[in-house]
């Protein structure tokens, strides 16, 4: 079966064993990998597997609701971060190293935030939609306890031009209800399965990604975590996404084939239009 890891995590502290993961996902039949960053270490890791593998891995940069907290107490800051940024993506464009997406970024409330905190998380993940539309690239986003805020800030500085095209992003490791789940899907956004999908405990989740429209969806590993069933104990890497996309299948009343094929071409669409 074809299949897309359309959201993976190489540390840089581990870059030693991702070549051998990448042979691996080669042999699963994966058709390319969204390398994430979001913070330093995920964004070296990732801008090195991108250059060693050109047209396999497909780079995402940005920075994550961690990068939030030094900006909850110098505000200001949020200029400067957004500028380096900014001239890592160029830098990295010059040396013909393509970006492919913004992130990860997004909001994360589940560890009890201040309301500063809130708020520069906020800011944070606004001022990265708004390079998403500059770059015209889509969004892999992060969401957790804090959908309502997610949805807010996506209806406010999400681009109309990207939403209109069907690449204003994902909402990535998707563990929301029904009614989070219809709200993205009506922005336009994708949805992305990860190895929770495959969880015992996750039949409210199943149910959910079953009413939702095979052309929005996407399969990750969010490695090194998450592992999949039946390879829990293990570190996640790419070449396990063939077990997610087999269990979506099941839920789904399809085949692998037909569900990997799928989720590859959305996750092209989505990436990389130009290869689509
Ligand atoms: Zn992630």
């Amino acid at each position: 079966m074809t299949t897309f890891d359309s959201h993976a995590h190489f540390p840089s502290e581990t870059i030693a064993e991702h070549e051998a993961q990448i042979a691996r996902a080669r042999a699963a039949g994966l058709a390319g990998i969204l390398a994430v960053g979001g913070g330093e270490s995920l964004d070296e890791g990732a801008v090195t597997m991108a250059r060693r593998f050109p047209g396999y891995v497909f780079l995402a940069l940005g920075l994550d609701r961690d990068c939030a907290a030094t900006l909850a107490e110098t505000p200001s800051a949020l200029k400067k971060t957004m500028a380096d940024l900014r001239s890592r993506i160029s830098a990295l464009n010059d040396e013909g190293i393509p970006l492919h997406a913004i992130g990860e970024t997004g909001l994360d409330f589940s560890r009890k935030p201040t309301e500063l905190e809130k708020e520069a998380q906020i800011a944070l993940f606004e001022a990265q939609l708004e390079l998403a539309e500059e770059l015209g690239l889509p969004c892999t986003i992060h969401s957790r306890d804090a959908e309502n805020a997610t949805l807010a800030s996506i209806e406010r500085h999400g681009s109309r031009v990207l939403r209109a095209r069907g690449r204003l992003g994902v909402i990535h490791c998707f563990t929301g209800g029904k009614e989070f789940a219809d709200a993205a899907i009506a922005l336009g956004l994708h949805i992305g399965v990860s190895g929770i999908f495959t969880f015992n405990n996750a039949s409210d989740l199943r149910g959910t990604v079953r009413t939702l429209p095979r052309e929005r969806l996407l399969v990750e590993t969010d490695c090194p975590y998450l592992t999949p069933v039946p390879m829990r104990g293990k570190p996640n890497e790419p070449a396990m996404l063939v077990h997610t996309a087999t269990r979506l299948a099941r839920e789904l009343g399809s085949t692998p084939e037909e569900i990997g094929a799928i989720t590859t071409a959305n996750a092209m669409r989505l990436f990389s239009p130009e290869n689509a």
